[in-house]
């Protein structure tokens, strides 16, 4: 995941520990395990106790920087008037709760089906950090664009596969349901098996530890490892990465991702939808990002560059983001999206 990051709810909103704040910077740099405590910052369910919080400077200075998406509705929806809206919607920790075991991040039947509302109106889709197909099996919706591995396996619905233009590869229905459109890294293919061979045999003596293939990254979770052991798990990820050098470290929330060393990410994949869609660079277009996770900055910081869109980060803790918005968990992700097609439908029937 990495990308479709976890961290478990905590209790306290701790504005002085190494979640906060959250600085972009190259990763690596102080050493992995000061890497991996400012990936996995301390979440803090802000609705649970929100009396204190609000009343924290810190926060209101943040809050400030990054208004609430559901409190500058009509604003964002201004900018949208007129306009056709295209939808990116991280998963995990977006569109469903973070949860310890990375399998049961499951989605509610309501916010299924208030995506696939949206995803029958408004071009929309899915980008994960998971495998391509791990995320259609928690998603199950077929109207939808589903970019798996950070971007770099996209698979367009059915029907609709003809409008994407292929640019590296395409390939025969999968499921009957979907068609993979694109895939930025195939012949690492291979080489991303073996590693997570390789991690998985390496890790098996560190409690807690799990290694998870998702098709072009290995994922390496620790949110179940004692914190005494993360340093074992860093080791244990470096020896193996240090082999293969067209490959790269990346961190999310508890979790280490090994990755090809590739111009490509999940804002590379907004841009590649948004063009192969008809619909970049264009005045009559607004491309709204939704997404949790250190990697879905890629796709904020490609919307805020191109002035063209609107990037919401999903946090409960303050944190540096490129986003313009923010909204505290999924539960008022689905209370954005509902509003929003709400306003759609108003707006349809007004023309
Ligand atoms: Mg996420």
């Amino acid at each position: 995941m990495g990308s479709y990051d976890d961290s478990p709810p905590v209790k306290e909103l701790n504005l002085n520990g190494p979640g906060f704040p959250i600085r972009l910077e190259p990763l690596r740099a102080n050493g992995w395990l000061h890497d991996m405590k400012v990936s996995s910052p301390t979440a803090s369910p802000m609705n649970n106790d929100i009396s204190g919080t609000l009343f924290n400077p810190v926060y209101r200075a943040w809050i400030k920087k990054y208004p609430s998406a559901l409190n500058v509705f009509d604003k964002i929806v201004a900018c949208g008037r007129g306009k056709k809206i295209a939808l990116f919607l991280d998963y995990d920790g977006t569109l469903s709760p973070i949860v310890d075991e990375p399998d049961n991040a499951v989605m509610s039947d309501q916010m299924r089906e208030v995506v696939r509302n949206a995803a029958i109106h408004l071009p929309t889709a899915i980008i994960s950090g998971r495998a391509v197909d791990k995320v259609f099996d928690f998603v199950k919706l077929t109207e939808l664009y589903y970019a798996g591995s950070h971007g770099m396996d996209i698979m367009g619905p059915v029907g609709k596969s003809s409008s994407v233009a292929d640019h590296r590869s395409c390939t025969n229905s999968n499921k009957g349901k979907e068609v993979k459109i694109f895939q930025a890294a195939t012949e690492f293919l291979p080489v991303i098996e073996e590693v997570f061979r390789l991690l998985v045999e390496s890790t098996k003596g560190i409690h807690g530890a799990k290694v998870e293939n998702n098709k072009f990254c290995v994922s390496v979770h620790y949110r179940n490892v004692d914190e005494k052991d993360w340093t074992l798990v860093a080791q244990c990820t470096d020896d193996i990465l240090k082999m293969y050098p067209r490959l790269q470290l990346c961190h999310g929330r508890k979790v280490l991702e090994v990755r090809p060393v590739i111009d490509w990410n999940k804002g590379k994949a907004v841009e590649f939808l948004l063009d192969s869609l008809g619909l970049a660079h264009s005045d009559s277009v607004l491309p709204i990002y939704i997404g949790d996770d250190r990697t879905d900055e890629d796709a904020f910081k490609v919307l805020r560059d191109c002035k063209q869109g609107i990037g919401i980060l999903v946090s409960s803790v303050p944190k540096e983001s490129h986003a313009l918005y923010s909204l505290v968990d999924p539960s008022e992700v689905m209370d954005f999206l509902k509003r929003l097609m709400i306003w759609k439908e108003q707006e349809a029937t007004s023309r």
